[in-house]
Parts: structure tokens; sequence; C-alpha cells
């Protein structure tokens, strides 16, 4: 059973709970906007008692989901998650988040960061750890990686993306980066689910890429479930019988967790293709689908990336995308988000080279 509350009246609402039901079968509360969820596993339990009786309750949903906390009918309005500074996505703007596979080097970072606020990202992805397939494949740069990034995201005035393995580095990576990123291969590993929702900082779940809608769903409540609603969901394809594309770039299920969930849903075609040519229809497919943002592997040097290099964008594809993308939205009465102005200090590094057409994100 689903309660929703004010979230001005959450002490009152924790006070109830917490003076009358024992963890951990009581309830799980998590707030969301200006709610405050709180959800009873079995609605016959003393808190739905409790809070049945306490005058705090605007509204009650039976279970009908087995992600609750999730569910749109929690949030009818979408939710909105802050990445860091400014930047936010799930409103009406489309959010493009871009930068490299891995990070490699603090000149790499610099010039990637560049490049994505320069094409109109409004945060900077990277990998300073990277499950791969091979152990014997690039690793990442682990802690120093994180530094780098962190450098490079703040002389760009990016919040940085970046994505934590296990749960045992949770607190170290949430030191250096604004949203921390489960990867496909560990979207249900629930201890780290349960880490992530308790680390203080928004969460970007991919897709398992052999979970269906439902379980990434409930992957995300995980991390709800734990207090912590901000999580962006990216669709990265799915596993299929066909090779042409690396993996399936699932868009009905887009449209699905747009209707089914109150989280904002982002598509990372690089991922999902694996191949440049097609990263740009596929992204404009996303934005048609109604996705509410992009992940988007960028080099200054695709073909010297040490991970995924055949799917990583140059500059001038990625530009290109970002302003392909910009004329689908404006089709359809939305925009991209526009990312803050650099901070005072300046980039770390001189000005970009190579060709500059337009900035994508600051058109609108
Ligand atoms: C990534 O974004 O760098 C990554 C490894 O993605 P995925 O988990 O979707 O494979
Ligand atoms: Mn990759």
């Amino acid at each position: 059973m689903l309660f929703i509350c004010r979230a001005v009246d959450e002490d009152a609402v924790r006070e109830r709970i917490h003076a009358r039901v024992p963890t951990p079968h009581g309830a799980v509360v998590c707030r969301v906007g200006d709610r405050l969820l709180v959800h009873v596993p079995d609605g016959r339990s003393v808190a739905a008692e409790v809070l049945h009786d306490s005058g705090l309750v605007q509204q009650v949903l039976d279970d009908h989901s087995d992600a609750p906390l999730t569910d749109r009918a929690a949030a009818p309005l979408g939710s909105l998650v802050r990445l860091g500074g400014q930047a936010t996505v799930g409103g009406v703007d489309f959010a493009l988040i871009a930068g490299p596979c891995a990070v490699e080097s603090a000149e790499q970072m610099a010039a990637s960061a560049r490049l994505a606020k320069d094409g109109g990202a409004v945060a900077l992805r990277g990998g300073a750890y990277k499950p791969r397939s091979s152990v014997y494949s690039f690793q990442g740069l682990g802690e120093e990686g994180l530094r780098i990034m962190a450098e490079a995201g703040r002389a760009a005035g990016l919040p940085v993306v970046t994505e934590v393995l296990d749960p045992a580095t949770v607190d170290l990576v949430a030191e250096h980066a604004d949203v921390l990123q489960v990867g496909t291969r560990n979207a249900q590993n629930f201890s780290l689910l349960k880490a992530v929702g308790r680390a203080g900082r928004p969460v970007l779940l991919k897709r398992g890429f052999g979970c269906t809608v439902g379980e990434w769903l409930q992957a995300a409540e995980y991390v709800l479930a734990a207090g912590n609603p901000d999580v962006v969901l990216c669709e990265r394809g799915i596993r299929t019988f066909e090779p042409a594309t690396r993996f399936t770039l699932d868009l009905g299920a887009v449209a699905v967790v747009k209707h089914r969930s109150h989280l904002p849903v982002i598509v990372d075609p690089s991922h999902g293709v694996g191949h440049r040519h097609l990263v740009k229809p596929m992204a404009l497919a996303a934005a048609a689908a109604g996705a509410d943002g992009l992940l988007v592997d960028i080099h200054p040097d695709p073909a010297a990336a040490l991970c995924d290099a055949d799917q990583a964008l140059d500059r001038e594809r990625w530009f290109d995308l970002a302003g392909a993308v910009r004329d689908v939205l404006t089709g359809l009465g939305r925009g991209l988000a526009i990312s803050q102005p650099e901070p005072a200090t300046g980039p770390a590094t001189g000005p970009a080279t190579g060709p500059a057409p337009e900035p994508a994100g600051r058109a609108r």
C-alpha cells in the first residue's frame, strides 16, 4: 500500500511510523519532489494503521505494482532529477550527457570536457572503473581517473557522471562524482543498488541487457526504497539474436517507461548500436520516442580511444548529432537543456581546436 503525504510533513510522518513500527518490517519512506511516499509492504500492518489514523495522508494507492515508488501514479507529473549545478533531467528540456567511454588521461579528459560542453552537453560522462568483458582490456584508471574526471568537469563547469562497480567503492566514487552510474552488468546487483541508494548522489541506472522493463523498474525501486529518489533510467540496448548492432536498442521501452514510471529515462545510443555511423539515427529516434536525454560516447581522437573506439563520435559527428536532435525536439515543442556558463576560473586547457559549428545547446 502506498501512502502519499506532503513532503513538509516528513518529520511528523517519520516520527509516527518510527515510534510504532520496528524496522525492517516497517515502512519505506522516500521523498519525491513535494511528495512524501510511504510504502507499506503489507497494507494491514501496524504502519498502515498508524498512518491511516494520523491525518497526514493525502492519498492512498493500493499496491498494483511491484515497484510502487517508481510508479507513475506515485508522482503523475513526473520527477525531475538534479545532476549537479543547474543541470536537471526530466523536465521539458532534453539533456545531453557526453564524454569518452573511459577516462584515459588529464589531457584527454580536458579536451573531452570542452568538446562535450561546446556541443551543448549539460554533464560530462567517463568511466574510471570499467566493466570489461576481458580481463586483459583496459580496466580504467581507478581513483586517479576519478580525480582527473572531477577536475575536467570542474574546469568546464559540468557535473560528472561515472560508473561505480561495487559497493566497496561507492563512497570513494561519490566523493568525486556528481552522479553515480550503475552499468548494465550491475543492473541487478542488489547490494550495489542499496549502497548507491544511501550515497546521497543521483544515480544513472542502466537497463540490464537481459532485464525486462519490469525488472529494470524493480532495480530502480531498490534505490528509491533506500531513500534516494534521484534515479535517471538509461536504456542502452538489450541482448537479442541480432548481431548487426552491438545490442538491440529498445526504444519501445522508453515509451513504456514514460507511461509506467515517473522517473526520467534517457537513451545511450552509443552502447546500443556500437558503430558510430548508427549513433545519430538512433539518437534522433530516442528524442522522437519521448526520452528525456541522451548519453553519448564522444572522444577528441576516436581512433586512439582505449575503450569502445568504434562507437565514439568525433567533434564533427557530435556537433552534427546535437544539432539534428535539436531540430527533432523543435518539431516536438521541446528544446535542449542549456548548460551553465563556465566558472570564473575558466577552463584548464586552451581553446578547443578544429571546426567549431554553432554550439548546439545554446541556440535556444
Ligand atoms: C558505459 O556507459 O561506459 C558502459 C559501460 O555502459 P553499459 O553498462 O551500458 O555497457
Ligand atoms: Mn563503453
